[in-house]
Protein backbone atom coordinates (compact mmCIF):
# COMPACT_ATOMS: atom_id res chain seq x y z
CA UNK A 1 0.00 0.00 0.00
CA UNK A 2 1.48 3.28 -0.95
CA UNK A 3 -0.25 6.20 0.59
CA UNK A 4 -1.56 8.47 -1.98
CA UNK A 5 0.33 12.44 -1.07
CA UNK A 6 -1.80 15.76 -0.88
CA UNK A 7 -4.96 13.31 -0.12
CA UNK A 8 -8.06 14.87 -0.31
CA UNK A 9 -10.68 14.74 2.59
CA UNK A 10 -13.20 16.70 1.39
CA UNK A 11 -15.43 13.45 0.38
CA UNK A 12 -15.02 12.11 3.86
CA UNK A 13 -15.97 14.46 6.32
CA UNK A 14 -19.66 15.27 7.07
CA UNK A 15 -19.09 18.89 8.10
CA UNK A 16 -18.57 19.69 4.07
CA UNK A 17 -14.82 20.81 5.27
CA UNK A 18 -12.50 21.27 2.33
CA UNK A 19 -9.22 19.79 3.52
CA UNK A 20 -6.38 17.34 2.61
CA UNK A 21 -4.23 15.36 4.35
CA UNK A 22 0.09 15.29 3.95
CA UNK A 23 -0.30 11.22 3.08
CA UNK A 24 -4.20 9.40 2.58
CA UNK A 25 -5.01 5.71 2.33
CA UNK A 26 -8.02 3.85 1.96
CA UNK A 27 -7.57 0.66 4.71
CA UNK A 28 -9.54 -2.20 3.45
CA UNK A 29 -8.20 -5.17 5.46
CA UNK A 30 -7.15 -4.81 8.93
CA UNK A 31 -3.81 -6.11 8.37
CA UNK A 32 -3.01 -2.72 6.21
CA UNK A 33 -3.50 -0.55 9.75
CA UNK A 34 0.38 -2.44 10.55
CA UNK A 35 1.74 -1.31 7.41
CA UNK A 36 0.20 2.28 7.53
CA UNK A 37 1.10 2.89 10.93
CA UNK A 38 4.63 1.63 9.75
CA UNK A 39 4.49 4.37 7.01
CA UNK A 40 3.68 7.15 9.25
CA UNK A 41 6.97 6.66 11.91
CA UNK A 42 9.36 6.40 7.90
CA UNK A 43 8.27 10.14 7.20
CA UNK A 44 7.52 11.01 10.78
CA UNK A 45 4.11 12.02 11.08
CA UNK A 46 1.07 10.80 13.25
CA UNK A 47 -1.21 8.28 11.80
CA UNK A 48 -4.77 9.30 12.08
CA UNK A 49 -8.10 7.44 11.20
CA UNK A 50 -11.22 8.54 9.51
CA UNK A 51 -14.44 6.46 9.29
CA UNK A 52 -17.00 8.37 8.21
CA UNK A 53 -15.67 12.07 9.45
CA UNK A 54 -18.85 12.52 11.38
CA UNK A 55 -17.26 13.51 14.18
CA UNK A 56 -14.28 15.31 13.34
CA UNK A 57 -13.00 18.87 12.50
CA UNK A 58 -10.55 19.34 9.92
CA UNK A 59 -7.65 21.41 9.71
CA UNK A 60 -7.26 23.01 6.03
CA UNK A 61 -4.00 20.67 5.94
CA UNK A 62 -4.09 17.96 8.27
CA UNK A 63 -0.54 17.13 8.57
CA UNK A 64 -0.50 13.30 9.45
CA UNK A 65 -0.39 10.21 7.40
CA UNK A 66 -4.50 9.28 7.25
CA UNK A 67 -6.26 5.95 7.07
CA UNK A 68 -9.82 5.92 6.09
CA UNK A 69 -11.27 2.77 7.55
CA UNK A 70 -12.93 0.93 5.00
CA UNK A 71 -12.55 -2.77 6.09
CA UNK A 72 -15.84 -4.79 5.62
CA UNK A 73 -17.32 -8.07 7.08
CA UNK A 74 -19.91 -8.96 10.23
CA UNK A 75 -21.24 -12.43 11.31
CA UNK A 76 -23.50 -13.44 14.55
CA UNK A 77 -23.34 -16.20 16.94
CA UNK A 78 -24.80 -17.75 19.91
CA UNK A 79 -23.59 -18.53 22.93
CA UNK A 80 -25.12 -20.96 25.33
CA UNK A 81 -26.92 -18.55 27.51
CA UNK A 82 -28.64 -17.38 24.62
CA UNK A 83 -26.35 -13.94 24.54
CA UNK A 84 -26.16 -13.38 20.73
CA UNK A 85 -22.49 -11.93 19.71
CA UNK A 86 -22.18 -9.94 16.88
CA UNK A 87 -18.84 -8.89 15.33
CA UNK A 88 -17.99 -6.53 12.72
CA UNK A 89 -15.47 -4.82 11.16
CA UNK A 90 -13.99 -0.97 11.80
CA UNK A 91 -15.27 0.14 8.69
CA UNK A 92 -18.90 -1.38 8.30
CA UNK A 93 -21.31 1.49 8.88
CA UNK A 94 -22.81 1.91 11.83
CA UNK A 95 -26.26 2.74 10.83
CA UNK A 96 -26.40 -0.17 8.19
CA UNK A 97 -24.79 -2.68 10.86
CA UNK A 98 -27.51 -1.99 13.27
CA UNK A 99 -30.52 -2.68 10.78
CA UNK A 100 -29.14 -5.43 9.72
CA UNK A 101 -28.94 -7.04 13.44
CA UNK A 102 -32.66 -6.24 13.89
CA UNK A 103 -33.79 -7.86 10.11
CA UNK A 104 -31.49 -10.89 11.53
CA UNK A 105 -33.90 -10.63 14.71
CA UNK A 106 -30.73 -10.57 16.79
CA UNK A 107 -32.23 -6.97 19.39
CA UNK A 108 -30.33 -4.57 21.39
CA UNK A 109 -28.79 -1.73 19.02
CA UNK A 110 -32.29 -0.38 17.95
CA UNK A 111 -31.89 2.70 19.99
CA UNK A 112 -28.60 3.42 18.60
CA UNK A 113 -29.95 3.26 14.84
CA UNK A 114 -29.45 6.07 12.91
CA UNK A 115 -26.37 6.99 14.17
CA UNK A 116 -23.64 8.52 11.12
CA UNK A 117 -20.41 6.70 11.17
CA UNK A 118 -18.51 3.80 11.17
CA UNK A 119 -18.47 0.67 13.52
CA UNK A 120 -14.89 1.42 14.52
CA UNK A 121 -15.77 4.75 15.70
CA UNK A 122 -18.64 3.97 18.06
CA UNK A 123 -16.39 3.32 20.85
CA UNK A 124 -13.84 5.91 20.38
CA UNK A 125 -16.72 8.60 22.11
CA UNK A 126 -19.14 5.42 23.60
CA UNK A 127 -21.74 6.36 21.28
CA UNK A 128 -25.23 6.70 22.62
CA UNK A 129 -28.70 8.18 22.22
CA UNK A 130 -32.42 7.63 23.51
CA UNK A 131 -31.04 5.80 26.69
CA UNK A 132 -28.94 3.76 25.34
CA UNK A 133 -25.03 3.71 25.03
CA UNK A 134 -22.38 1.40 23.59
CA UNK A 135 -20.64 0.63 26.66
CA UNK A 136 -24.18 -1.12 27.51
CA UNK A 137 -23.93 -3.34 24.50
CA UNK A 138 -20.03 -4.01 24.15
CA UNK A 139 -18.54 -7.35 24.53
CA UNK A 140 -15.20 -6.94 23.59
CA UNK A 141 -12.77 -4.94 20.64
CA UNK A 142 -9.45 -5.64 18.94
CA UNK A 143 -7.27 -2.92 18.22
CA UNK A 144 -3.91 -1.97 16.35
CA UNK A 145 -1.67 -0.78 19.39
CA UNK A 146 0.67 1.77 17.52
CA UNK A 147 3.12 2.05 20.54
CA UNK A 148 3.33 -1.59 21.00
CA UNK A 149 3.07 -2.77 17.71
CA UNK A 150 0.65 -5.82 18.48
CA UNK A 151 -3.06 -6.48 18.03
CA UNK A 152 -4.28 -6.20 21.66
CA UNK A 153 -8.08 -7.45 22.69
CA UNK A 154 -10.50 -5.43 25.40
CA UNK A 155 -13.20 -6.32 27.52
CA UNK A 156 -16.08 -4.17 28.53
CA UNK A 157 -14.12 -3.02 31.55
CA UNK A 158 -11.16 -2.70 29.88
CA UNK A 159 -12.42 0.60 27.64
CA UNK A 160 -13.48 2.40 30.63
CA UNK A 161 -16.27 4.25 29.35
CA UNK A 162 -17.73 6.99 30.45
CA UNK A 163 -20.21 9.47 28.92
CA UNK A 164 -18.62 10.08 25.42
CA UNK A 165 -15.51 9.00 26.33
CA UNK A 166 -12.94 5.90 26.76
CA UNK A 167 -9.74 4.81 27.05
CA UNK A 168 -9.35 5.39 23.33
CA UNK A 169 -10.16 8.71 22.93
CA UNK A 170 -8.23 9.56 26.16
CA UNK A 171 -5.31 7.53 24.78
CA UNK A 172 -5.58 9.88 21.78
CA UNK A 173 -5.05 8.01 18.40
CA UNK A 174 -2.61 5.08 20.02
CA UNK A 175 -5.15 2.24 19.61
CA UNK A 176 -6.77 2.34 15.75
CA UNK A 177 -9.87 -0.23 16.02
CA UNK A 178 -10.09 -3.05 14.00
CA UNK A 179 -13.35 -4.93 14.76
CA UNK A 180 -16.28 -4.69 17.72
CA UNK A 181 -18.10 -7.57 19.15
CA UNK A 182 -21.66 -6.63 20.73
CA UNK A 183 -23.45 -8.37 23.32
CA UNK A 184 -27.21 -8.44 22.53
CA UNK A 185 -28.94 -10.08 25.55
CA UNK A 186 -31.58 -12.66 26.35
CA UNK A 187 -34.41 -12.07 27.54
CA UNK A 188 -34.61 -8.42 25.37
CA UNK A 189 -36.14 -5.79 27.14
CA UNK A 190 -37.48 -2.62 25.10
CA UNK A 191 -35.61 0.51 26.71
CA UNK A 192 -38.59 3.59 26.83
CA UNK A 193 -37.41 5.70 28.66
CA UNK A 194 -36.89 8.16 26.58
CA UNK A 195 -38.71 11.47 25.50
CA UNK A 196 -39.96 10.41 21.89
CA UNK A 197 -39.80 6.65 22.58
CA UNK A 198 -42.18 6.83 26.54
CA UNK A 199 -45.54 6.76 23.71
CA UNK A 200 -44.65 3.13 22.94
CA UNK A 201 -46.63 0.20 24.02
CA UNK A 202 -44.50 -1.59 26.53
CA UNK A 203 -45.52 -4.72 24.22
CA UNK A 204 -43.58 -2.86 21.41
CA UNK A 205 -40.94 -4.95 19.33
CA UNK A 206 -37.55 -3.57 18.58
CA UNK A 207 -38.15 -3.03 14.57
CA UNK A 208 -41.03 -0.73 15.68
CA UNK A 209 -38.42 1.05 17.87
CA UNK A 210 -35.74 1.43 15.20
CA UNK A 211 -38.23 3.16 13.27
CA UNK A 212 -39.65 5.57 15.82
CA UNK A 213 -35.87 6.38 16.55
CA UNK A 214 -35.44 6.79 12.66
CA UNK A 215 -38.09 9.33 12.48
CA UNK A 216 -37.75 11.51 15.38
CA UNK A 217 -34.13 11.87 14.67
CA UNK A 218 -35.14 13.07 11.58
CA UNK A 219 -37.06 15.27 11.89
CA UNK A 220 -34.91 16.88 14.88
CA UNK A 221 -31.39 16.53 13.02
CA UNK A 222 -30.73 17.99 9.80
CA UNK A 223 -29.50 15.74 7.16
CA UNK A 224 -25.70 16.13 6.76
CA UNK A 225 -25.52 15.49 3.28
CA UNK A 226 -27.83 18.35 2.34
CA UNK A 227 -26.23 20.99 5.20
CA UNK A 228 -23.30 19.67 6.59
CA UNK A 229 -22.81 19.08 10.75
CA UNK A 230 -21.41 16.88 13.00
CA UNK A 231 -24.30 16.14 15.17
CA UNK A 232 -23.88 17.71 18.58
CA UNK A 233 -21.04 20.10 18.35
CA UNK A 234 -20.41 19.80 22.60
CA UNK A 235 -21.09 17.90 25.38
CA UNK A 236 -24.08 17.90 27.87
CA UNK A 237 -22.03 20.05 30.84
CA UNK A 238 -21.87 17.83 34.29
CA UNK A 239 -21.93 20.80 36.86
CA UNK A 240 -21.91 21.19 40.56
CA UNK A 241 -25.53 21.19 41.77
CA UNK A 242 -25.22 24.61 43.02
CA UNK A 243 -24.23 26.32 39.99
CA UNK A 244 -26.99 23.80 38.17
CA UNK A 245 -29.23 25.36 41.00
CA UNK A 246 -28.73 29.01 39.64
CA UNK A 247 -29.99 28.44 36.78
CA UNK A 248 -33.23 29.33 36.02
CA UNK A 249 -35.13 26.74 33.88
CA UNK A 250 -32.39 24.76 32.48
CA UNK A 251 -33.32 21.01 32.30
CA UNK A 252 -31.01 19.08 34.72
CA UNK A 253 -30.46 15.45 34.74
CA UNK A 254 -28.85 14.55 38.46
CA UNK A 255 -25.99 11.96 38.61
CA UNK A 256 -25.34 9.14 40.38
CA UNK A 257 -22.03 11.24 41.67
CA UNK A 258 -24.07 14.24 42.86
CA UNK A 259 -23.13 16.22 40.12
CA UNK A 260 -25.82 17.62 36.81
CA UNK A 261 -25.79 17.24 33.83
CA UNK A 262 -27.41 20.40 31.92
CA UNK A 263 -28.84 20.57 28.41
CA UNK A 264 -26.00 22.58 26.29
CA UNK A 265 -29.24 23.37 23.46
CA UNK A 266 -30.61 25.25 26.24
CA UNK A 267 -27.49 27.38 27.57
CA UNK A 268 -27.13 27.77 23.85
CA UNK A 269 -30.50 29.15 22.89
CA UNK A 270 -30.74 30.98 26.14
CA UNK A 271 -27.90 33.31 25.00
CA UNK A 272 -30.35 34.08 21.56
CA UNK A 273 -27.59 32.35 19.38
CA UNK A 274 -30.06 30.31 17.05
CA UNK A 275 -29.41 30.96 13.52
CA UNK A 276 -25.98 33.53 14.56
CA UNK A 277 -24.01 33.00 11.93
CA UNK A 278 -20.27 33.77 11.09
CA UNK A 279 -18.54 32.94 7.67
CA UNK A 280 -20.29 30.20 6.30
CA UNK A 281 -20.80 28.89 9.36
CA UNK A 282 -23.98 28.85 11.66
CA UNK A 283 -26.06 27.96 14.37
CA UNK A 284 -28.79 25.72 13.58
CA UNK A 285 -32.06 27.57 13.67
CA UNK A 286 -33.92 24.86 14.66
CA UNK A 287 -31.88 23.02 17.36
CA UNK A 288 -28.92 25.04 18.60
CA UNK A 289 -26.40 22.21 19.61
CA UNK A 290 -25.71 21.87 16.14
CA UNK A 291 -23.32 23.76 14.09
CA UNK A 292 -23.82 23.64 10.19
CA UNK A 293 -21.50 24.16 6.70
CA UNK A 294 -24.56 26.90 5.49
CA UNK A 295 -21.74 28.03 2.58
CA UNK A 296 -18.20 26.64 2.14
CA UNK A 297 -17.18 27.04 5.93
CA UNK A 298 -13.76 27.02 6.55
CA UNK A 299 -12.44 25.44 9.35
CA UNK A 300 -11.53 29.00 10.61
CA UNK A 301 -15.45 30.06 10.21
CA UNK A 302 -16.40 26.82 12.52
CA UNK A 303 -13.60 27.44 15.37
CA UNK A 304 -14.90 31.48 15.28
CA UNK A 305 -18.26 30.16 15.57
CA UNK A 306 -17.49 28.04 18.28
CA UNK A 307 -15.48 30.27 20.45
CA UNK A 308 -18.47 32.41 20.19
CA UNK A 309 -20.80 29.86 21.73
CA UNK A 310 -18.01 29.23 24.11
CA UNK A 311 -17.46 32.79 25.24
CA UNK A 312 -21.46 33.55 25.55
CA UNK A 313 -22.69 30.66 27.62
CA UNK A 314 -19.60 30.67 29.83
CA UNK A 315 -19.91 34.83 30.20
CA UNK A 316 -24.29 34.65 30.57
CA UNK A 317 -24.14 31.13 33.14
CA UNK A 318 -20.26 30.32 34.36
CA UNK A 319 -20.46 27.33 32.42
CA UNK A 320 -17.68 25.89 30.59
CA UNK A 321 -18.65 23.94 27.36
CA UNK A 322 -16.32 21.45 25.72
CA UNK A 323 -16.15 20.33 22.03
CA UNK A 324 -17.42 16.92 21.09
CA UNK A 325 -16.03 16.59 17.41
CA UNK A 326 -12.24 16.10 17.42
CA UNK A 327 -10.03 18.19 15.44
CA UNK A 328 -7.50 16.79 13.12
C1 LIG B 1 -26.27 14.18 12.08
C2 LIG B 1 -25.40 13.55 13.15
C3 LIG B 1 -25.98 12.96 14.25
C4 LIG B 1 -25.18 12.37 15.24
N1 LIG B 1 -25.81 11.78 16.32
C5 LIG B 1 -25.06 11.21 17.28
C6 LIG B 1 -25.70 10.57 18.42
O1 LIG B 1 -26.92 10.51 18.51
N2 LIG B 1 -24.91 10.03 19.36
C7 LIG B 1 -23.54 10.04 19.27
O2 LIG B 1 -22.88 9.51 20.19
N3 LIG B 1 -22.92 10.62 18.22
C8 LIG B 1 -23.64 11.20 17.23
N4 LIG B 1 -23.01 11.79 16.16
C9 LIG B 1 -21.53 11.81 16.11
C10 LIG B 1 -20.93 10.66 15.25
O3 LIG B 1 -21.88 10.11 14.39
C11 LIG B 1 -20.36 9.55 16.11
O4 LIG B 1 -19.37 10.05 16.98
C12 LIG B 1 -19.72 8.43 15.27
O5 LIG B 1 -19.35 7.35 16.08
C13 LIG B 1 -18.50 8.90 14.48
O6 LIG B 1 -18.16 7.88 13.55
P1 LIG B 1 -17.21 8.17 12.33
O7 LIG B 1 -16.88 6.87 11.71
O8 LIG B 1 -17.83 9.18 11.44
O9 LIG B 1 -15.94 8.76 13.08
P2 LIG B 1 -14.94 9.86 12.53
O10 LIG B 1 -15.60 11.20 12.56
O11 LIG B 1 -14.33 9.41 11.28
O12 LIG B 1 -13.84 9.83 13.68
C14 LIG B 1 -14.16 10.28 14.99
C15 LIG B 1 -12.95 10.00 15.89
O13 LIG B 1 -12.76 8.60 16.00
C16 LIG B 1 -11.48 8.22 15.51
N5 LIG B 1 -11.66 6.95 14.79
C17 LIG B 1 -12.51 6.69 13.77
N6 LIG B 1 -12.43 5.40 13.43
C18 LIG B 1 -11.51 4.83 14.24
C19 LIG B 1 -10.97 3.52 14.39
N7 LIG B 1 -11.36 2.50 13.62
N8 LIG B 1 -10.03 3.31 15.35
C20 LIG B 1 -9.60 4.32 16.14
N9 LIG B 1 -10.06 5.58 16.06
C21 LIG B 1 -11.01 5.83 15.11
C22 LIG B 1 -11.05 9.36 14.59
O14 LIG B 1 -9.63 9.43 14.49
C23 LIG B 1 -11.63 10.56 15.33
O15 LIG B 1 -10.79 10.89 16.41
C24 LIG B 1 -23.77 12.38 15.13
C25 LIG B 1 -23.18 12.97 14.00
C26 LIG B 1 -23.99 13.54 13.01
C27 LIG B 1 -23.35 14.12 11.78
Amino acid sequence: MLPTPNFDLSPFNTLGLTAQARYGAQITFPDQVAELSAFAASVGLPLHIIGGGSNVVLHDMVEAVVGIMASKGRFAEQRDDGTTLVTAQAGEDWSEFVAWTIEQGHWGLENLAGIPGTVGAAPIQNIGAYGVELADRLDSLVVWDTVDKRERRFDRAECHFSYRQSAFKRAAGRFIVLNVTLALPSPWVPVLSYAGLDSLPPDVEAPAIMERVLSVRGSKLPNWRELGNVGSFFHNPIVHPALAEAIAGVPRYPQPDGSVKLSAAWLIDACGLKGHQEGGAGVYPNHALILVNNDGATYRDIQQLAATVRRSVKERFGVDLIQEPIEL
